[in-house]
């Protein structure tokens, strides 16, 4: 792929590790062999995926002379906790527009992620309710930024625009650079599929590089239709700019949303026993919203025997673990 044209701030440092899981793919008891993608270790503030789509979306903001960044994200986003750590470091006005998805779940004294925006250092929040028109809302925000004689720039919730999505092409093509070079074999690869640009950058990456590995996503809120058909559009729209001809196939688009439970960012036991597991066998920290969901989709997999015995099966870890210490009584309970 040529990300040539595209400007770029480059803020990853090399690849980040693929490691065996060799404890947890053990315990599971299925000959089933787990490995993780450690995009919980990308720089920026606590890691995360959203650096990868920044990287280009920032980069966007600057070449457009843009010298402040309005985002949006739910009450403990790590997207908006990135958007802001790397507002930080660019010397740009960091403005949020706050969805309170579940009624009551915004707390100004708020730990995990909402104690971070503050320390990030980020210029306002405003919190709207659930359900709310989110690039209304930051548009008002522009609006009056604007007024007062600042050159804003709106990122969409996730960064999962094309322009994003082109940080999970790069991993997915980055990924393939990794596994030729350990010959390792991966037959399957589960990715959180949330507000989609992971899941379509990464779909576009793997068709660009033929790497013929399906990819499942696993949902965090929608219903299974709804989220394919919008990872499927925004990967046609992502492969159509990176001039990836072939386009994406619409059956190469696989959404799980066994997973979700009650709703988006509520705990449920199989979340909460992935985040147990992935730390007592791996020390490796998922979160209660996204990798949480997602590793126990992962896991029921395996239990179901849904991959052959030997496969190997690539997890993408996207980070989040902040969020973890806005959710202390769900672990303790
Ligand atoms: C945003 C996020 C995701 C989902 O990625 P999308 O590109 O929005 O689908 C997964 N995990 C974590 C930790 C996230 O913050």
């Amino acid at each position: 792929m040529n990300y040539t044209k595209f400007p770029r701030r480059g803020y990853l440092q090399g690849a980040t590790p693929i490691e065996p899981m060799t404890k947890l793919s053990k315990a599971l008891g299925m000959d089933v062999n787990l490995y993780v993608k450690r995009d919980d270790l990308l720089p920026g503030a606590s890691g995360g995926n959203k650096t990868r789509k920044l990287d280009f979306c920032i980069a966007d903001a600057l070449t457009k002379g843009a010298d402040t960044i309005i985002t949006c994200g739910a009450v403990q986003s790590n997207h908006c906790r990135l958007t802001a750590s790397w507002s930080a470091k660019e010397g740009l006005e960091c403005h949020l527009v706050l969805e309170e998805r579940v009624k009551g779940s915004y707390k100004e004294d708020g730990s995990g992620n909402n104690f971070l925006f503050e320390l990030l250092g980020v210029k306002s929040k405003r919190v709207v309710p659930g359900g709310s028109d989110m690039m209304a809302e930051m548009e008002k925000t522009a609006e009056e930024l604007k007024e007062n004689g600042k050159k804003p720039y709106i990122i969409p919730g996730g960064a999962s625009n094309p322009i994003g999505a082109m940080g999970y092409a790069v991993c997915a093509e980055e990924t393939m650079a990794q596994l030729n070079e350990m010959r390792l074999q991966i037959d399957h690869i589960i990715v959180p599929s949330g507000s989609a640009g992971t899941h379509a950058g990464m779909a576009v990456g793997m068709t660009g590089t033929n790497a013929n590995i399906p990819i499942s996503g696993m949902n965090v809120s929608r219903p299974k239709d709804v989220q394919e058909e919008i990872v499927y559009n925004l990967a046609a729209q992502t492969a159509d700019m990176l001039g990836v001809k072939s386009g994406v196939a619409r059956n190469d688009i696989v959404c799980y949303a066994d997973y979700v439970g009650p709703g988006y960012s509520i705990p449920t036991e199989s979340m909460i026993e992935a985040v147990k597991l992935f730390a007592g066998e791996e020390a490796i920290l998922l979160d209660p919203v996204y990798s949480g969901k997602a590793a126990a989709g992962l896991i029921d997999l395996v239990r179901k025997g849904e991959f052959a015995k030997g496969a190997n099966v690539l997890f993408l870890h996207t980070g989040g673990s902040p969020a973890l210490y806005a959710y202390l009584d769900t672990f303790r309970s």
